[in-house]
């Protein structure tokens, strides 16, 4: 069997061929798809939300499986130009499936509205896609089986801007352990695409003073996001 014949019969079977990726500011590779046929390489199937959705929602790669009610993969604007980025799903986040739908996601899209941005804009997701139990903080092992689905998110979405909200999220965003007051006074990139760090609602229901700093955030990030859009 030659190697157009074979290809034929993967598109037959709906089997997608590998075709390298553009990457940014390269052009495409006009490489002739038979090649990863005729090397044996297993034809790849671009990613997709569907597929990346139906991986995370019975995963069990870390413990938090255990104790969850349900995976919380996040939600919002499939091309929106912004990405917002939380720790983790809390109890009412458990229960409805749903990213920042409790207290602190009260005042989250509070936050977002006051620079101008429905939740319908933008796509909320969190760094760990199960509940923590009794809210504590993700452990290190868990953030970096979770990871990969976050990463694989932001390269579906592809946003203008990141925002992660809180130390720990940021932290592991970024993988540093600089403390957040730090991080928040940089913009940071994330293969390219520019990573503000403000503070957590969640903390922000604590301390009244910090909602001057994180409205001063946001607005530092409504400014980066005009810049990019020129
Ligand atoms: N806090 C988070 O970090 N994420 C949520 O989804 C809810 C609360
Ligand atoms: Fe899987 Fe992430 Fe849930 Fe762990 S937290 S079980 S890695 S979806």
């Amino acid at each position: 069997m030659d190697n157009a014949t074979r290809l034929q019969y993967l598109e037959a079977m709906g089997i997608d061929v590998w075709l390298p990726r553009a990457v940014a500011g390269q052009k495409p590779e006009p490489a002739h798809p038979s090649a990863a046929v005729a090397k044996h390489s297993p034809p790849e199937v671009a990613d997709s939300w569907e597929a990346l959705q139906a991986e995370v929602s019975p995963c069990t790669r870390c413990d938090l499986c255990k104790t969850r009610i349900q995976t919380v993969f996040g939600s919002g604007n499939k091309n929106a130009g912004w990405m917002i980025i939380g720790e983790g799903p809390g109890h009412s986040e458990d229960q409805q499936g749903l990213p920042f739908v409790g207290k602190a996601g009260q005042l989250l899209t509070e936050m977002l509205r006051a620079i101008g941005l429905d939740r319908e804009e933008v796509f909320i997701a969190n760094i760990v896609k199960c509940r923590p139990p009794a809210n504590r903080d993700p452990k290190p092992i868990e953030i970096e089986a979770c990871k990969p689905y976050l990463l694989r998110q932001i390269a579906l979405l592809k946003p203008k801007i990141i925002v992660v909200a809180g130390r720990v999220a940021a932290q592991a965003l970024l993988t540093t352990d600089e403390p957040i007051g730090r991080l928040r006074e940089k913009i940071h990139a994330l293969n390219g695409t520019p990573v503000v760090v403000v503070y957590h609602p969640a903390y922000l229901l604590r301390s009244l003073l910090d909602k001057r700093k994180a409205w001063t955030d946001l607005k530092r990030a409504l400014q980066i996001y005009k810049n990019i859009k020129g």
